[in-house]
């Protein structure tokens, strides 16, 4: 099980990154939301979706929940 966030701040397509504790870019993260704790980034970005719709996996921790 990891600890996940998602970014109060949406980048500029829209999106909502969602990152794994312990990623570089989320120390440079301005506002987060603690998702609690997952065991995979999938079940994490589906948390993070009941908040922002346009929720997406952070391509460097969470790769397999990153959509284009
Ligand atoms: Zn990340």
């Amino acid at each position: 099980m990891a600890k996940y966030y998602v970014n109060n701040s949406a980048q500029v397509n829209g999106d909502h990154e969602v990152h794994k504790d312990g990623c570089y870019w989320l120390t440079l993260v301005h506002s987060k939301k603690d998702l609690g704790y997952h065991s995979n980034c999938k079940s994490a970005v589906l948390e993070a979706k009941k908040t922002y719709m346009k929720s997406n996996g952070c391509i460097h921790c969470s790769k397999d929940c990153h959509t284009s």
